[in-house]
Protein backbone atom coordinates (compact mmCIF):
# COMPACT_ATOMS: atom_id res chain seq x y z
CA UNK A 1 0.00 0.00 0.00
CA UNK A 2 1.19 3.90 -0.36
CA UNK A 3 -0.50 6.85 -1.27
CA UNK A 4 -1.45 6.17 -4.87
CA UNK A 5 -2.82 3.26 -3.89
CA UNK A 6 -4.75 2.89 -0.69
CA UNK A 7 -5.59 -0.52 1.22
CA UNK A 8 -9.01 -0.94 0.12
CA UNK A 9 -10.45 -0.04 3.61
CA UNK A 10 -8.63 3.37 3.48
CA UNK A 11 -10.06 3.45 -0.01
CA UNK A 12 -14.08 2.80 1.54
CA UNK A 13 -13.33 5.53 4.30
CA UNK A 14 -12.04 7.77 1.66
CA UNK A 15 -15.54 7.58 -0.34
CA UNK A 16 -17.01 9.37 2.14
CA UNK A 17 -15.20 12.83 2.22
CA UNK A 18 -16.97 15.10 0.98
CA UNK A 19 -14.92 16.71 -1.89
CA UNK A 20 -13.70 20.38 -0.95
CA UNK A 21 -13.90 19.91 2.64
CA UNK A 22 -10.62 20.31 5.08
CA UNK A 23 -9.85 17.50 6.63
CA UNK A 24 -7.89 16.19 9.59
CA UNK A 25 -6.50 12.32 9.82
CA UNK A 26 -6.35 11.44 13.20
CA UNK A 27 -3.82 8.70 13.96
CA UNK A 28 -2.50 9.17 10.53
CA UNK A 29 0.58 6.72 10.75
CA UNK A 30 2.48 7.24 6.89
CA UNK A 31 -0.13 9.82 5.86
CA UNK A 32 -1.09 7.91 2.91
CA UNK A 33 -5.43 8.76 3.30
CA UNK A 34 -4.75 12.37 3.34
CA UNK A 35 -1.80 11.96 0.77
CA UNK A 36 -4.33 9.97 -1.46
CA UNK A 37 -6.93 12.51 -1.37
CA UNK A 38 -4.83 15.90 -1.55
CA UNK A 39 -3.16 13.90 -4.67
CA UNK A 40 -7.10 12.94 -6.31
CA UNK A 41 -8.17 16.35 -5.54
CA UNK A 42 -10.81 15.27 -3.73
CA UNK A 43 -9.36 18.05 -0.89
CA UNK A 44 -7.22 20.67 -1.41
CA UNK A 45 -5.87 21.01 2.40
CA UNK A 46 -5.58 18.93 5.22
CA UNK A 47 -3.96 17.86 9.07
CA UNK A 48 -2.48 14.71 9.39
CA UNK A 49 -2.35 14.03 13.37
CA UNK A 50 -0.29 11.54 14.93
CA UNK A 51 0.84 10.84 18.39
CA UNK A 52 3.69 8.61 18.03
CA UNK A 53 7.20 10.03 17.17
CA UNK A 54 8.13 7.07 14.56
CA UNK A 55 5.11 7.18 12.38
CA UNK A 56 4.51 11.20 12.97
CA UNK A 57 8.28 10.87 11.42
CA UNK A 58 7.04 8.57 8.69
CA UNK A 59 3.90 10.93 7.99
CA UNK A 60 6.67 13.69 7.53
CA UNK A 61 8.22 12.01 5.35
CA UNK A 62 5.78 10.87 3.13
CA UNK A 63 4.42 14.86 2.80
CA UNK A 64 7.73 15.91 1.57
CA UNK A 65 8.45 12.89 -0.75
CA UNK A 66 4.76 13.77 -2.73
CA UNK A 67 5.84 17.58 -2.29
CA UNK A 68 2.83 18.48 -0.59
CA UNK A 69 4.22 20.07 2.14
CA UNK A 70 1.59 23.04 1.60
CA UNK A 71 -0.98 20.83 1.24
CA UNK A 72 -0.98 18.83 4.18
CA UNK A 73 0.03 20.32 7.67
CA UNK A 74 1.83 17.08 9.47
CA UNK A 75 1.16 17.48 13.20
CA UNK A 76 2.23 15.80 16.40
CA UNK A 77 0.22 15.40 19.23
CA UNK A 78 -2.83 13.33 21.17
CA UNK A 79 -6.14 12.99 19.02
CA UNK A 80 -7.94 16.11 18.17
CA UNK A 81 -5.41 18.23 20.43
CA UNK A 82 -4.15 19.18 16.73
CA UNK A 83 -6.46 20.75 15.32
CA UNK A 84 -7.83 24.17 16.13
CA UNK A 85 -12.02 24.68 16.34
CA UNK A 86 -13.07 25.56 12.71
CA UNK A 87 -10.20 24.79 11.45
CA UNK A 88 -11.36 21.50 9.57
CA UNK A 89 -14.74 20.27 7.64
CA UNK A 90 -14.35 16.50 8.18
CA UNK A 91 -12.74 14.23 10.58
CA UNK A 92 -10.84 10.71 9.47
CA UNK A 93 -9.74 8.01 12.56
CA UNK A 94 -8.93 4.51 11.02
CA UNK A 95 -7.10 1.67 12.12
CA UNK A 96 -7.90 1.69 15.76
CA UNK A 97 -10.67 0.03 18.44
CA UNK A 98 -13.51 1.47 18.64
CA UNK A 99 -13.03 2.32 22.45
CA UNK A 100 -10.04 4.70 21.22
CA UNK A 101 -11.58 6.22 18.72
CA UNK A 102 -14.48 7.39 21.18
CA UNK A 103 -11.90 8.58 23.62
CA UNK A 104 -10.14 10.38 21.31
CA UNK A 105 -13.63 12.04 19.72
CA UNK A 106 -14.35 12.19 23.52
CA UNK A 107 -11.24 14.24 25.01
CA UNK A 108 -11.02 16.27 22.05
CA UNK A 109 -15.29 17.17 22.23
CA UNK A 110 -15.06 21.01 22.44
CA UNK A 111 -12.53 20.62 18.81
CA UNK A 112 -15.68 19.45 16.84
CA UNK A 113 -18.60 22.15 16.79
CA UNK A 114 -17.94 23.09 13.51
CA UNK A 115 -16.78 19.86 12.42
CA UNK A 116 -19.72 18.97 9.63
CA UNK A 117 -18.72 14.96 9.43
CA UNK A 118 -16.77 12.47 11.50
CA UNK A 119 -15.74 9.20 9.24
CA UNK A 120 -14.43 6.64 11.64
CA UNK A 121 -13.40 2.90 11.16
CA UNK A 122 -12.94 1.05 13.84
CA UNK A 123 -11.44 -2.78 13.78
CA UNK A 124 -13.12 -3.85 17.07
CA UNK A 125 -15.88 -2.39 19.04
CA UNK A 126 -17.96 -0.03 16.27
CA UNK A 127 -20.65 -0.11 19.93
CA UNK A 128 -18.13 2.26 21.61
CA UNK A 129 -18.84 4.94 18.88
CA UNK A 130 -22.31 4.15 17.93
CA UNK A 131 -22.95 5.12 21.84
CA UNK A 132 -20.62 7.80 21.62
CA UNK A 133 -22.21 9.20 18.77
CA UNK A 134 -25.70 8.94 19.98
CA UNK A 135 -24.50 10.72 23.33
CA UNK A 136 -22.78 13.40 22.07
CA UNK A 137 -25.72 14.91 18.91
CA UNK A 138 -24.42 12.76 16.34
CA UNK A 139 -26.15 10.99 13.69
CA UNK A 140 -24.87 8.31 11.51
CA UNK A 141 -25.69 8.97 8.12
CA UNK A 142 -24.46 5.85 6.74
CA UNK A 143 -22.17 2.20 7.47
CA UNK A 144 -20.36 -0.02 5.23
CA UNK A 145 -19.20 -3.01 6.05
CA UNK A 146 -16.20 -4.74 3.88
CA UNK A 147 -13.57 -7.17 4.11
CA UNK A 148 -9.64 -7.35 3.29
CA UNK A 149 -7.26 -9.90 3.43
CA UNK A 150 -9.43 -11.91 5.80
CA UNK A 151 -10.52 -8.76 8.02
CA UNK A 152 -13.67 -7.55 8.54
CA UNK A 153 -14.01 -4.04 8.98
CA UNK A 154 -16.96 -1.71 9.65
CA UNK A 155 -16.95 2.09 8.21
CA UNK A 156 -19.23 4.66 9.84
CA UNK A 157 -20.06 7.52 8.60
CA UNK A 158 -21.88 10.87 11.12
CA UNK A 159 -22.86 14.03 11.34
CA UNK A 160 -24.41 16.56 13.72
CA UNK A 161 -28.20 16.08 14.26
CA UNK A 162 -30.71 14.14 15.67
CA UNK A 163 -28.91 10.96 17.61
CA UNK A 164 -31.74 9.06 17.52
CA UNK A 165 -33.03 8.71 14.29
CA UNK A 166 -30.77 6.06 13.21
CA UNK A 167 -32.22 3.75 15.30
CA UNK A 168 -36.07 3.95 15.56
CA UNK A 169 -35.94 0.16 14.96
CA UNK A 170 -34.61 -1.24 18.06
CA UNK A 171 -32.26 0.78 19.87
CA UNK A 172 -30.39 -2.66 21.00
CA UNK A 173 -29.62 -4.40 18.30
CA UNK A 174 -28.51 -0.74 16.37
CA UNK A 175 -26.07 -0.21 18.84
CA UNK A 176 -24.45 -3.60 18.53
CA UNK A 177 -25.17 -4.17 14.67
CA UNK A 178 -25.34 -1.16 12.83
CA UNK A 179 -28.57 0.30 11.70
CA UNK A 180 -27.76 0.38 8.29
CA UNK A 181 -25.66 -3.03 8.26
CA UNK A 182 -28.32 -4.68 9.78
CA UNK A 183 -31.17 -3.58 7.44
CA UNK A 184 -28.45 -4.86 4.65
CA UNK A 185 -27.80 -7.32 6.11
CA UNK A 186 -25.22 -9.02 3.64
CA UNK A 187 -22.85 -11.60 3.39
CA UNK A 188 -19.77 -10.35 4.85
CA UNK A 189 -22.29 -8.87 8.14
CA UNK A 190 -23.36 -12.20 8.60
CA UNK A 191 -19.84 -13.65 8.45
CA UNK A 192 -18.96 -11.69 10.99
CA UNK A 193 -21.30 -12.30 13.59
CA UNK A 194 -21.80 -15.67 13.17
CA UNK A 195 -17.98 -16.13 14.04
CA UNK A 196 -18.28 -12.96 17.12
CA UNK A 197 -21.52 -15.94 18.27
CA UNK A 198 -19.16 -17.98 18.06
CA UNK A 199 -16.49 -16.92 19.83
CA UNK A 200 -18.98 -15.90 22.75
CA UNK A 201 -20.19 -19.13 23.00
CA UNK A 202 -16.43 -19.96 23.85
CA UNK A 203 -15.75 -17.24 26.00
CA UNK A 204 -19.51 -18.55 27.81
CA UNK A 205 -18.57 -22.01 27.94
CA UNK A 206 -15.62 -21.72 29.74
CA UNK A 207 -17.34 -19.22 32.15
CA UNK A 208 -19.84 -22.06 33.12
CA UNK A 209 -16.67 -23.83 34.73
CA UNK A 210 -15.10 -20.63 36.61
CA UNK A 211 -16.13 -19.73 39.86
CA UNK A 212 -19.34 -18.04 40.57
CA UNK A 213 -18.77 -14.33 41.19
CA UNK A 214 -21.14 -11.74 40.39
CA UNK A 215 -18.66 -9.90 37.83
CA UNK A 216 -18.48 -13.76 35.97
CA UNK A 217 -22.37 -13.63 36.48
CA UNK A 218 -22.64 -10.45 34.32
CA UNK A 219 -20.26 -11.25 31.86
CA UNK A 220 -22.34 -14.12 31.16
CA UNK A 221 -25.93 -12.34 31.40
CA UNK A 222 -23.97 -9.71 28.71
CA UNK A 223 -23.02 -12.82 26.36
CA UNK A 224 -26.20 -14.50 26.68
CA UNK A 225 -28.12 -11.80 25.71
CA UNK A 226 -25.75 -11.10 22.53
CA UNK A 227 -25.66 -14.41 21.50
CA UNK A 228 -29.28 -14.43 21.65
CA UNK A 229 -29.20 -10.72 19.55
CA UNK A 230 -27.14 -12.34 16.93
CA UNK A 231 -28.87 -15.64 16.79
CA UNK A 232 -32.25 -13.61 16.10
CA UNK A 233 -30.92 -11.26 13.59
CA UNK A 234 -28.78 -14.22 11.85
CA UNK A 235 -32.00 -16.17 11.85
CA UNK A 236 -34.35 -13.58 10.59
CA UNK A 237 -32.55 -13.36 7.43
CA UNK A 238 -32.15 -16.86 7.15
CA UNK A 239 -35.71 -17.44 7.48
N1 LIG B 1 -4.99 5.48 10.19
C1 LIG B 1 -4.01 4.58 9.62
C2 LIG B 1 -4.70 3.42 8.97
O1 LIG B 1 -5.90 3.25 9.19
O2 LIG B 1 -4.06 2.66 8.24
C3 LIG B 1 -3.05 4.07 10.69
C4 LIG B 1 -3.63 3.12 11.66
S1 LIG B 1 -2.47 2.67 12.89
C5 LIG B 1 -2.89 1.05 13.27
C6 LIG B 1 -3.02 3.63 14.29
C7 LIG B 1 -2.24 4.90 14.42
O3 LIG B 1 -2.90 5.75 15.34
C8 LIG B 1 -0.84 4.67 14.97
O4 LIG B 1 0.10 5.28 14.12
C9 LIG B 1 -0.88 5.32 16.34
O5 LIG B 1 0.35 5.89 16.70
C10 LIG B 1 -1.95 6.37 16.16
N2 LIG B 1 -2.63 6.80 17.39
C11 LIG B 1 -3.07 6.03 18.41
N3 LIG B 1 -3.64 6.79 19.35
C12 LIG B 1 -3.58 8.07 18.91
C13 LIG B 1 -3.98 9.30 19.46
N4 LIG B 1 -4.59 9.38 20.64
N5 LIG B 1 -3.76 10.43 18.75
C14 LIG B 1 -3.15 10.37 17.54
N6 LIG B 1 -2.72 9.21 16.97
C15 LIG B 1 -2.95 8.09 17.66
Amino acid sequence: MNSEKLSYRLETVTKYIPHGYRLADIGSDHAYLPCHVVQKGIVAWAVAGEVVEGPFQSAKRQVEEEGLIDQISVRKGDGLDVIEVGEVDCITIAGMGGALIASILEKGKDKLVDVKRLILQPNISAISIRVWLMENGWVLISEEIIEEDGKIYEVLVAEQGDEQSAYQKNLEKGLLFGPFLLDECNEIFKKKWKAESKNWKSILAKLEHASDTPENRLKKEELIRKISLAEEVLENEEG
